[in-house]
């Protein structure tokens, strides 16, 4: 389907690359189980003439619930409204999305567990019988509205399947976690954009701005976007080993994917902290950041990685930290083995 028959009040909120996004199933690559899974279920809603059921999907950023939410309804024919969790404060924000739908057309509500519970009530009758109750009037004047909605696929997203309540969560029909990306897998993609891109890329280059991409599809985009900027302001426009490695070291993004603030974050951890038990709100004061920032955005891939541990006392450094920023690891003085 073209691009432009997708319609929608609410449009996919503005990409880093929209170019870059697949629009239909086919053109993703990997999470083949949950393609297969999701497949079935169009096609058999299709077949029944019916509308989809509800999808979750939950995962880390950039592993593609986005676009999921983008070439679902392609596949089924309809349109689609994107909204955001945060933007829905009272039901008054989600009632227009509700009253105006087509049939069958699919709402996408990206980080659906912020959404306030006031809304999230709305949703149940909305997504159970596609109908709405609203209060019209005030005092003895009000009285209650039903809505009859048209039926129509609710695809949520959260990056935290923890925190959606259970009845909201049991209203999904089909619910999808996202996993990371192997390394061939994120090769293909790098390789497939750099095609959308117009560049030309060697296979050992793409597999280069692959593993350094953290196993995360946005992550390898945006990479792949800095050393095409690179190749053509300091090479011949073409991407080779050299110049990838190159422009990754400018970027001082690392083998293992680890960039500045990564580094900066074991840096403090090591050197200043000793290596830890140390607290995160010490480390980040010491960055002169945000706890939050760290626990969201930092800690998830070193822990990944196993470059640190979460303990009960604090954050400490494994050896393979110590490794991989070259820093000797101390002696314990207690006579005692290290830890990790
Ligand atoms: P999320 O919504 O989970 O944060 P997105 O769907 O926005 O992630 O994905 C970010 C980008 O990564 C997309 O624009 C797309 O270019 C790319 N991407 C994600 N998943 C895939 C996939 N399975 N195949 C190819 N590219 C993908």
């Amino acid at each position: 389907m073209p691009r432009d028959v997708i319609l929608s009040n609410n449009p996919a909120p503005e990409d880093d690359d929209p170019h870059l996004r697949p629009m239909r199933m086919a053109e993703m690559v990997g999470q083949r189980d949950v393609i297969n899974r999701l497949e079935i279920a169009i096609d058999a809603a299709k077949k029944r003439n019916e509308v989809l059921g509800h999808v979750l999907f939950d995962g880390p950023p950039g592993l593609g619930k986005t676009t999921f939410a983008t070439v679902i309804p392609a596949e089924m024919g309809v349109s689609v409204d994107f909204l955001s969790g945060p933007t829905l404060k009272a039901p008054k924000d989600l009632v227009p999305s509700l009253t105006n739908l087509r049939p069958k057309q699919v709402l996408f509500i990206d980080e659906i567990h912020r959404i306030p519970k006031s809304v999230e009530e709305y949703l149940y009758t909305a997504m159970e019988d596609f109908r709405i109750d609203m209060i019209l009037g005030e005092g003895i004047n009000a009285r209650t509205h039903t809505f009859k909605l048209k039926p129509f696929t609710l695809i949520g997203a959260t990056t935290r399947a923890g925190m959606l309540t259970g009845p909201l969560r049991d209203r999904f029909q089909i619910r999808e976690h996202l996993d990371f990306y192997s390394l061939d897998d994120l090769t293909e993609i790098v390789r497939r954009n750099a095609a959308k891109l117009k560049i030309e890329i060697d296979d050992q280059s793409a597999t280069e701005i692959a593993t350094r991409s953290r196993s995360t599809p946005r992550v390898a985009n945006n990479r792949l976007r800095w050393v095409r900027d690179y190749a053509q302001s300091r090479a011949d426009g073409v991407i080779t080993l050299a110049v990838a490695k190159e422009a990754l070291k400018v970027a001082e993004i690392d083998v293992l994917g680890l960039d500045r603030q990564d580094r900066k974050y074991l840096d403090t951890l090591i050197r200043i902290c000793l290596g830890g038990p140390t607290g995160i709100e010490t480390i980040a004061a010491t960055m002169n950041t945000a706890s939050d920032t760290l626990s969201d955005e930092v800690e998830p891939f070193l822990l990944r990685c196993e470059l640190i541990l979460r303990t009960p006392r604090g954050r400490v450094a494994t050896q393979k930290a110590y490794q991989h920023m070259e820093l000797p690891q101390p002696d314990r003085d207690d006579g005692q083995e290290p830890l990790f």
